[in-house]
This record gives structure tokens, sequence and C-alpha cells, in this order.
């Protein structure tokens, strides 16, 4: 029977005649649909995936790997656009909209032999940390499916998580890979602002926005990055800095790192007590495995949340202006109205509650009279962030943290209070802010019986010192 550990193995297996392309898409497809009470996938293209598998296999049979990712089964969050396939960003305003090109990780994951299973749930245009601002329902976490997914990528976390597929691509503007990754005990990298295209990627926030992968290991993370970043000349944002080859030189278990923590985040009172417990024990092994960890002061933190939410809801309002039924999206029915009124009606009707919140708010801190306030006083923020996180790398390799300050709540649970849910997006916010790389590790499981992970970030580009640290940490999970 087909079974799956990493994609260096299931390659062996290819090779060695042990199972095949199609086995694989079967499995999946079976899984997705003995699954589909968690909601993770909005849409399963089994035909077109058992298809591309047979082309795959008779290619391989005559000695061919298509590429790296020969064979493997991938999910993309509905907002990656994926040319002839729905892309709804889980908004009734996009309805039943269909891409007409390929994001640059479609293509790429394509002509690396990867095979796109199906298109998975996410918050409604990406925002939120719980997966119940979708159109389509809430996710349930495979752990306990009374819990949440985390969000926004909370289907591609849960497939992954549930073995529904080999790799998700996911999108995080401000932890929406790693904290569902970190809810669903998986691995959830954030890459380098500027490391991966985002040409075809909606857009949430576009100074924060970057493309993630889920993975169950940091080998097949990986390599998956090696595969999807670098330079796009479809996409002047990208960086042209040579991707290294992160999957070749992952295992680096001589290095030894020097660490710090935030004193305030790790001491912080929204943090769970078994949480704060087991990141603290694990530091102590980290120490006795030869890293160097120390305690940093960090006065900054109580103002990451706040200038989070006050730059991305103002980058939303204006990259969300498209979805007026005119250029893009949903149009209302009703007739004998005006112009305005057309606009005002086809967008009430077309977004939900939680893109409706950030489109006024951000308006708001950016509307004459407060903008200063607001808008200027954040970036200002952000400046001294970034400040502060260049003068910690010029001595230390890397920052760890808790990635969420919680395991996964119950459903409903946090739905009618925003602010919290703003509030526990403390830990995962500040990577975006200042454009570095961050993973979250899963090492853990709280009493509760819910996984968690840690949180690791490295300097802007230093995915390889990311991802050789991280994979030196599995080694020690407890
Ligand atoms: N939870 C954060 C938010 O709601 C992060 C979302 C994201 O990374 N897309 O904005």
């Amino acid at each position: 029977m087909f079974g799956f550990t990493t994609i260096k193995a299931f390659h062996t297996a290819l090779q060695n005649g042990q199972t095949t392309c199609v086995e694989a898409v079967l499995f999946y497809t079976k899984a997705i649909a003995q699954n589909a009470h968690l909601n993770a996938f909005l849409e399963v293209y089994e035909t077109e995936a058992v298809e591309r598998a047979k082309q795959l296999d008779a290619a391989a049979a005559n000695g061919v790997l298509a590429g790296p990712l020969h064979g493997v089964v991938v999910g993309l969050k509905d907002v990656i656009a994926h040319k002839g396939h729905t892309l709804t960003a889980s908004s009734k305003m996009l309805g039943t909209f269909e891409s007409v090109y390929n994001a640059t990780v479609t293509e790429k994951l394509l002509a690396a032999g990867a095979i796109i299973i199906g298109r998975q749930n996410c918050d409604e245009f990406a925002m939120g940390s719980s997966n119940e601002n979708s159109a389509y329902g809430p996710v349930c976490n495979a752990a306990d499916t009374n819990k949440v997914s985390g969000g926004s990528s909370g289907g591609s976390a849960v497939a992954v998580q549930a073995g529904l597929c080999m790799i998700s691509l996911g999108s995080d503007t401000g932890g929406s890979v790693r904290q569902p990754a970190d809810f669903c005990g998986v691995v959830g990298i954030k890459p380098s602002y500027g490391r991966i295209s985002r040409y075809g990627l909606i857009a949430y926030a576009s100074s924060f926005d970057q493309i993630g992968i889920f993975s169950t290991t940091v080998e097949d993370t990986a390599l998956v990055l090696e595969v999807i970043a670098g330079a796009d000349e479809y996409d002047s944002t990208v960086s042209q800095r040579p991707v290294e080859p992160y999957s070749s030189a992952i295992v680096a278990p001589e290095k030894k790192y020097r660490l710090a923590y935030f004193k305030e985040a790790l001491n912080h009172p929204s943090l769970d007590a078994a949480i704060q417990e087991q990141t603290f024990s694990f530091i102590k092994s980290m120490q006795a495995a030869g890293h160097t960890v120390e305690a940093i002061d960090f006065n900054l933190l109580e103002y990451v949340v706040p200038t989070y939410y006050v730059l991305t809801t103002a980058e939303a309002s204006s990259n969300l202006s498209r979805y007026d039924g005119v250029r893009f999206g949903h149009r209302t029915n009703k007739v004998g109205i005006d112009l305005t009124e057309m606009y005002k009606a086809s967008r009430s009707e077309g977004f939900g509650e939680e893109v409706k919140r950030r489109i006024l708010l951000g308006t708001f801190v950016l509307s004459e009279g407060f903008f200063d306030a607001y808008f200027t006083k954040a970036q200002q923020v952000r400046q001294l962030l970034k400040q502060r996180t260049d003068a910690i790398f010029g001595e230390y390799d890397a920052i760890l943290s808790p990635t969420v300050p919680s395991t996964a709540f119950t459903i409903g649970a946090k739905s009618d209070d925003p602010i919290e849910m703003f509030l526990a997006d403390i830990y995962t916010v500040y990577p975006n802010l200042v454009g570095i790389p961050a993973i979250s590790i899963p090492l853990f499981t709280h009493p509760n019986g819910m996984p968690f992970g840690l949180q690791l970030m490295t300097r802007s580009f230093d995915e390889m010192n990311l991802l050789q640290l991280s994979a030196q940490l599995m080694e020690l999970k407890p």
C-alpha cells in the first residue's frame, strides 16, 4: 500500500517499482473523499491528476524523472492562480472566477513534475487566523475536529496534517502559513520577502505577502523552496539573488548557532503556561547540544500587532478596490440603481464581514485627518523594528519564539472577538513586518493533546541557516 514519509523516499519507491504516481494520486483522492468533513479542499482535480500521473509514470518507465518534484502531489491554497481552474480566495466575491494564467509558483511546480491535486479552503482573501472567515465554512483540525485549523491557510495545513497531499502551498502575510502549521503539527515556512515570486498570488497586503510551504519534514520544505524560489520576469519585487542548494546542504549537524529570544515574548501574559514551560525546557536541550541561547530585551513587542493591522488593512483597502463588480467580482442583481449604488451593493453582497471590517479600517487609517496618527506612525514603528532587527542579527544567527501563544481553540470560541483574534498573531506578524524568513517546526505536544511548534527566524535571505537549524532541532524533538 502507498505510504508517504519524504519526497526522497517516494522517489526511491518509484524507482524501485514499489509504487507509481497513479497509485499516489488515487491514494490521496481517496483520503480526501474519506476526510471530506475536514473541509480542507474546495475542489479536487481527480481526473486531471490521474491523467498527469499516467504521463509521469510513462516517462519514468523510460527512466526519465520529470524533475525534482516528479509525481509529488501538491494542493494549492485558493489564492494561487492555476490556469483554467476556479480561483476565489474563499470569497463569494470571486464566485466562479477562472484563472487565465498560472502563478509563477504553479508553473515552477508543474515544470518540476508535480501533480496539482486540488484547491484548498482558506480565510476569505487570506484574512484571519482560524479559517472561520471562509465563505465555504471552517476547516476542522484533524487532531480534534472541534478545533480550528488555524488560518488563513487552514485547508492547506490540514491537508498535509491529515495526509491528503504531500505538500501544500499557502500564503503568509502575518502568519497564515506558520500559525496553522503550529496548530496542525506540520512544518510551515514563510521565506524572506522577495524570495518567491508573487505573480499570480491574490494580493492582501503587498509589502507583507509571501507564498509559503507546508510539509511534514524540513527536508521536503527545503526541496520545494529550492524549486519555487528565485527571480521572475513577471514580478519585479522578487530578488535576483541566486537560490541556494537548500535540499542538498540541509544536513549540517556540526554547526552551532547563536540564538536570541525576546524576554517579553516568553514572559507574555497571553502565553499558555505549558507552551512556555516546554519552550524553556527545549531551550535547555538546545544549550546542552552546544547552541548559545540568550534572552534579550525587545521593548517593541507590544507594538507589532497594532502596527501590522494598521499597515495591512491600509494595503488591503487599496488591493481590494478592484473587486467592484465592474473590473472584477460579483455584481449585484439589483436593478434601477445608479452607479454608486451598484458599487455599494456589489461590494456589500460580495465581501464577508471580516473583509469589510478590514477595508473600513484600512480606509480609515489612510483618510485625511487620521493618516499621520495611524499610517505614518505605523510606518515609523516598522522602521524602528527593522533597525532593532538588524542590530540583533549583528550579534545572533537566529531568533526563536513560540509560534502562537495558545494551541488550536474550539471552533466558534473567538469568532465574536476580532481583537482577541488579532492579538494572538503576536509572534507571527513580526517577521513579515521586517521581511525576514521564519519557520514553524512541529516539536511539541501540549498536555491537552494538541500539537504546537517553535518559530525560528534568521536574517533576510538566510533560508539556508533557517533550514539547517530547523533540521538539527527536529533531531532534538522531545
Ligand atoms: N492572521 C493574520 C491576519 O489575519 C495573518 C493572515 C495572513 O498571514 N494572511 O491578517
